[in-house]
C-alpha cells in the first residue's frame, strides 16, 4: 500500500482508502495503543491518530 497513507492519520483517510486498504485497517488497529482525542479511532501507531492519547495512560477518577 501507499507508504505516506500508512503514515496518516485514520482521521484524514477516505471513505474509499479505508475500503481498498481494509487489511492495513486491521493490522494498523489491532492491539491499540493510542485513541484520538478527536474522533474516538484507535490505532496502533501515534501517527495513526491526529489528536493521540496514551489508552495506557488512565485518567484518574475524581
Ligand atoms: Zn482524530
Amino acid at each position: 500500500m501507499d507508504n505516506k497513507l500508512k503514515k496518516k492519520s485514520f482521521c484524514k483517510w477516505g471513505k474509499e482508502n479505508i475500503k481498498t486498504n481494509i487489511a492495513d485497517v486491521i493490522d494498523l488497529t489491532t492491539k491499540p495503543k493510542y485513541v484520538c482525542q478527536k474522533c474516538a479511532r484507535v490505532a496502533r501507531r501515534k501517527s495513526n491518530v491526529c489528536d493521540p492519547y496514551g489508552l495506557t495512560k488512565k485518567k484518574k477518577k475524581a
